[in-house]
C-alpha cells in the first residue's frame, strides 16, 4: 500500500475538525510510502466542502453531491469509499474514530478484505509499512501493529491525536459517478441533533467535566458550561451524572461512553474511577478539582487543586473571562 485516503466526515455543511487532523496525518505517511494522499467526500454540499479541502495537504480530493448519501443509512457512502479505493489501489485507508467513522470502517474492511486498526493515536512507516499505535486495554496497554501485506489497511484515527496543517498543495477536484446497479433499503427518517450550537465532545479542545460531586443537573448549566464557553470547550460527565438523569449519555466519558484526548480536561467533583479515566486520560494535561485530596483521580491529574467546586468553579471562570478580556 502507498497511497493513503482519508474519509472526510461532515454534519450540517461544516466539515468535521477530525478532518482536517487525517489530512496532516495522509500526507506525512503518504510521502514516507512514497505515494499520494486523497479524500473522499461525499453527500449534499460536498462540492463545496472539496474546495474548502484544497487548503490541505491532499493530491485528489474526490466528492459526490449524491443525496442518497444522505437520504440512505451508509451503505451509499460506502459505495463510494470501495469505488475510490479501487481506482487509486492498495491503500490506507483513515477514518475518524466517531459513531460514524466506526461504522463506515467497519463495513469498508468488509468490503475490501481488509485489515483494520482502531482508535489509533500514532501512526509511523518502518520498512515500506504502515505501523499503528493504539492504547488498549482501557489505556493499560499501548499495542504496535502493522498490515501484514493485503492491498488494504483500514485505520480509525482518535480525534484530536494529530495537528492540523494548512497547506494547499492544488489537490485536484475529482467528482465521482454514480456507482451502477445500486439499490438501498434503509431510509434514515430523521437525524437528531445532540448538543446544538456545541461543539463535539471528541474534538473539543478543552473538555470541562462533572460528577456527582455536582449535586444535580443545574450546576452543569449555571458552573461548567460557563466555564467551559469562557474556555471555548465542552462540557462532559461522569457515568454517575449520566445515570442520574442530571446531563444526557452523549456527555459521558468513559468506558462505556465517549474517548476524548483533549489539550486540557478539567474533572470537576469527579473521584476518578478507570471506567472513567479510560476515557480521558490521553488528553495533554489534566485538572482535578475535588474536595478530598486522596481521591483516585489524583493520582491521573497533573493538578489536583483540593476544595470546593462551588467556591472554585466561578473565581477559575471569572478569572478566565477577565484574562480573556484583556486580550481582545
Ligand atoms: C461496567 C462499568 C462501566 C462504567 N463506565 C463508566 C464510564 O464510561 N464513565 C464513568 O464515568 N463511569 C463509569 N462507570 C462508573 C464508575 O465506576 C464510577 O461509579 C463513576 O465514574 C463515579 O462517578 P463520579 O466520579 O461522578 O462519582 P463519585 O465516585 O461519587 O465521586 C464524586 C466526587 O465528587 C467529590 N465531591 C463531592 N462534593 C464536592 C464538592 N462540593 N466539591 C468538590 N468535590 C466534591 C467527592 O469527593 C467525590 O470524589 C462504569 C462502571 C461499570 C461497572
Amino acid at each position: 500500500m502507498r497511497d493513503v485516503i482519508i474519509f472526510v466526515e461532515h454534519n450540517g455543511g461544516q466539515t468535521r475538525k477530525v478532518t482536517f487532523e487525517l489530512a496532516a496525518e495522509a500526507r506525512r505517511l503518504a510521502d514516507a510510502l512514497g505515494g499520494k494522499a486523497h479524500a473522499l467526500v461525499a453527500g449534499v454540499g460536498s462540492a463545496a466542502l472539496a474546495r474548502q479541502l484544497q487548503n490541505h495537504p491532499l493530491d485528489k480530493i474526490f466528492h459526490t453531491d449524491d443525496a442518497d448519501v444522505d437520504k440512505f443509512l451508509l451503505d451509499p457512502v460506502v459505495d463510494y469509499l470501495e469505488a475510490v479505493a479501487k481506482v487509486t489501489g492498495p491503500a490506507a485507508i483513515l477514518v475518524p474514530n466517531t459513531m460514524l467513522g466506526r461504522d463506515v470502517a467497519g463495513r469498508i474492511v468488509a468490503r475490501l478484505d481488509a485489515g483494520l486498526a482502531s482508535d489509533v493515536t500514532e501512526l509511523r512507516v518502518e520498512n515500506g509499512r504502515v505501523h499503528c499505535i493504539a492504547p488498549k486495554l482501557q489505556g493499560s496497554t499501548i499495542t504496535t501493529c502493522a498490515f501484514k501485506g493485503g492491498d488494504y489497511g483500514v485505520i480509525t484515527v482518535r480525534p484530536n491525536a494529530f495537528a492540523a496543517q494548512l497547506q494547499a498543495t492544488g489537490a485536484e477536484l475529482v467528482p465521482l459517478e454514480k456507482p451502477a446497479g445500486k439499490t438501498y433499503g434503509m431510509v434514515v427518517e430523521s437525524d437528531v441533533e445532540e448538543a446544538t450550537g456545541e461543539i463535539g465532545l471528541e474534538e473539543a479542545a478543552v473538555v470541562v467535566s462533572g460528577g456527582r460531586g455536582l449535586g444535580g443537573p443545574e450546576p452543569f448549566e449555571t458552573l461548567l458550561k460557563p466555564l467551559a464557553e469562557a474556555l471555548g470547550g465542552a462540557v462532559g460527565a461522569s457515568r454517575a451524572a449520566a445515570d442520574a438523569g442530571w446531563v444526557p449519555y452523549s456527555l459521558q466519558i468513559g468506558q462505556t461512553g465517549k474517548i476524548v484526548s483533549p489539550q486540557l480536561y478539567i474533572a470537576v467533583g469527579i473521584s476518578g474511577a478507570i471506567q472513567h479515566k479510560v476515557g480521558m486520560q490521553t488528553a495533554g494535561t489534566i485538572v482535578a478539582i475535588n474536595r478530598d485530596g486522596t481521591v483516585p483521580i489524583g493520582e491521573t491529574a497533573d493538578l489536583l487543586v483540593v476544595g470546593d467546586l462551588f467556591q472554585i468553579i466561578p473565581a477559575l471562570t471569572t478569572l478566565v473571562q477577565e484574562a480573556k478580556a484583556a486580550h481582545t
